[in-house]
């Protein structure tokens, strides 16, 4: 027999997989066919779980005109009326006339929150849970603060409006955590107790030299709650090949990722949704 605390362990191996699936539909920026191919495949995914599966479409207006968007969200409902969020964005950028595929940039935060459903599908908790797959993420052409974060933007202004945002009790970003050589930044605007508390349980699971010292400002999905308010964290690792080169072209593929680093990322967040009730 499983243990109920076994069942609701967290598979590296199984997140490496699923990224491979996302990877699979190649590149899917918002609003191209494979992205939609995509939110199929995770909602397949979702479906049998014991959650409930929300949306939150919308067209953004990007600099090369109106692209339809939707966010997937997966609630595990909890008792407390408090809420803890994890967020990644399943979007990869667009690059007309290169094939940029994303296995670490958009495929291992889809192939994480993939695993985690699953995993706290089987998990006692007193709160609500929610992974939220956001859309858009990536910039059409150059970043800015109103080109990029279309999907999490989008989303902060919505439960702000339904007063959701209160009952959150921390929100936690995952993007870029699938590099074989990880090492994960302290994120500057983040949440600093949020931080500690996420380095504090890397450090007692022993997983702390993934872990940096090293400070970085880093502009994500995290950004639009933080700038209302949330108790919100970014868990990037942007270090990506030599003088991070694997980031944004080509080499960005699937022999760059171990399912060891998924397994580091994906208990230490299990463990600090634990210690969160
Ligand atoms: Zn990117």
């Amino acid at each position: 027999m499983v243990s109920a605390a076994a069942a609701a362990d967290f598979s590296g191996a199984s997140a490496l997989e699923f990224t491979r699936a996302a990877v699979a539909f190649g590149q899917r920026p918002a609003g191209s066919a494979a992205n939609l191919k995509l939110q199929a495949y995770i909602e397949s995914k979702l479906k049998p779980l014991r959650c409930q599966i929300s949306y939150d479409a919308f067209t953004a207006q990007t600099p090369t005109g109106a692209v339809p968007m939707r966010n997937i969200i997966a609630k595990f409902p909890g008792t407390s009326g408090f809420s803890i969020v994890i967020t990644g964005h399943f979007d990869t950028k667009p690059m007309p006339g290169r094939v940029f595929v994303g296995a670490n940039d958009g495929g291992s935060s889809t192939g994480v929150l993939l695993e985690m459903a699953r995993a706290v599908s089987s998990m006692n908790h007193g709160d609500d849970i929610y992974l939220v797959f956001f859309d858009g993420e990536e910039a059409f052409g150059e970043w800015s603060d109103t080109n990029g974060t279309f999907g999490s933007r989008h989303l902060a202004d919505k439960w702000s409006r339904e007063g959701f945002l209160p009952h959150v009790k921390a929100l936690i970003n995952v993007d870029m955590i699938g590099d074989k050589d990880l090492d994960i930044v302290q994120e500057t605007n983040s949440s600093a107790r949020l931080l500690r508390l996420v380095w504090k349980t890397a450090a007692d699971m022993g997983y702390g030299k993934f872990f940096l010292q090293e400070e970085m400002a880093t502009e994500d999905d995290h950004l639009p709650f933080l700038r209302k308010g949330v108790n919100a964290l970014d868990l990037i690792d942007f270090d990506y090949g030599p003088n991070n080169a694997y980031w944004h072209n080509e080499q960005d593929t699937m022999d760059k990722l171990s399912a060891h680093s998924l397994q580091v990322v994906g208990s230490v967040l299990m463990e600090v949704i634990r210690k969160l009730q």
